[in-house]
């Protein structure tokens, strides 16, 4: 285990040799146990109403321009069909607390892909719900849960969510959702408001406590008509460090380059993953509805369709010696 003042050097030293060295080191880490294996996840936004009002978030309640639609049960099953008729294995269905999707509509979403194609992965990602909920998601087939912890310190929490979120809750999610035996993903932003390197170090002995099968970090990036539209954006240099210093906890855990990353960087996936990250995780929402699920400003989005998509992904891995894997891409 690093210590605190190991960690806090590698986040801050301003030697560019030791930065190469902990990326390096990471990525060693990363090759000893995945090869030069990247892990593709199709990812679908599936709704963009939210019932939460996280500060920094573009979906957020209050934000009377963000665009909302939802996509059915039938188009969800056809990007699936599609993806799977691609080769891709694993999907990640992620939306706003959309209560539309009630317990019953999102475990008849997940046994309809289990029944079409039995041998892919199924991750949601649609925030807090009570454990029962879980449970029902679980028994359909779902086989992983994202769900960033979003900040390990209590009071930097309480900063960046309204007064009817609570710490508590989240990290009860986290709890119940390992207990039904899902392979678990938390997570954090990275340069949000008021977020300091002791904060990160929190965040870092929280992923060695809940040990995880994955964690979801990439920079913040403000969003319009939010409370944090005017605040800066974070760096991709902290963004990759830590992605390095996660990947020095646990060598086995599946890491993504984050679209956010990707989208503050030209080169973000090439540089995750060369900082030690092993996911990437193509958006192939139907073209229709892409572009509406704005979390936050200037997201990367194009308008390639799944087959073209996973074609770039694949070429610009080449170029750094990855093999992008279509695979369920479990935890090994
Ligand atoms: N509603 C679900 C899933 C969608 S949000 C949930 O909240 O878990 C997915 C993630 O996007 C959040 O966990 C948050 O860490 C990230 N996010 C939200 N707003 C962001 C912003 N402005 N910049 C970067 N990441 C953001
Ligand atoms: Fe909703 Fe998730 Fe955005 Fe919070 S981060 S407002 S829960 S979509």
């Amino acid at each position: 285990m690093m210590s605190d003042d190991e960690i806090r050097e590698w986040l801050t030293t301003e030697d560019a040799e030791k930065v190469e060295e902990l990326h390096r080191n990471a990525r060693m880490a990363a090759e000893s146990v995945y090869g030069e294996r990247v892990f593709a996840r199709g990812l679908i936004e599936i709704s963009s109403y939210c019932r939460n009002n996280c500060h920094y978030c573009g979906l957020r309640r209050d934000n009377r321009n963000a665009e909302r639609y939802r996509i059915s049960h039938e188009t969800i099953w056809k990007a699936c069909d599609d993806g799977y008729e691609l080769g891709l294995r694993s999907f990640v269905l992620q939306g706003g607390e959309d209560m539309w999707f009630t317990d019953e509509r999102l475990a008849e979403i997940v046994k309809g892909i289990k029944e079409r194609h039995p041998d892919v992965a199924v991750t949601l990602s649609v925030g807090e719900r009570p454990a029962e909920s879980y449970r029902l998601w679980r028994e359909a087939g779902a086989d992983r849960y994202l769900l960033r912890h979003e900040a390990a310190d209590p009071l930097l929490y309480s900063q960046l969510h309204p007064k009817e979120m609570s710490y508590d809750n989240r990290l009860r999610c986290l709890v119940d959702l390992q207990r039904l035996g899902y392979q678990t993903g938390c997570g954090f932003m990275v340069g949000a408001p008021r977020c300091t390197i002791e904060g990160y170090i929190k965040d870092i002995r929280l992923i060695e406590k809940l040990r995880p099968a994955m964690v979801g970090i990439g920079p913040f990036i403000p969003a319009a008509g939010t409370p944090f539209d005017k605040c800066k954006a974070g760096s991709a240099d902290m963004t990759l460090r830590l992605l390095s210093v996660i990947r020095m906890t646990n060598p086995h855990l599946l890491l993504p380059a984050t679209t956010a990353l990707d989208t503050i960087l030209e080169d973000g996936m090439e540089r995750g993953v060369m900082a030690g990250a092993n996911v990437i995780m193509p958006n192939i929402t139907p073209l229709t509805e892409r572009g509406k699920y704005s979390i936050y400003d200037n997201k990367r989005i194009t308008g390639n369709d799944a087959a073209e998509t996973l074609d770039v992904t694949r070429q610009r891995l080449e170029v750094i010696g990855r093999k992008l894997t279509l695979s369920r891409g479990d935890y090994e």
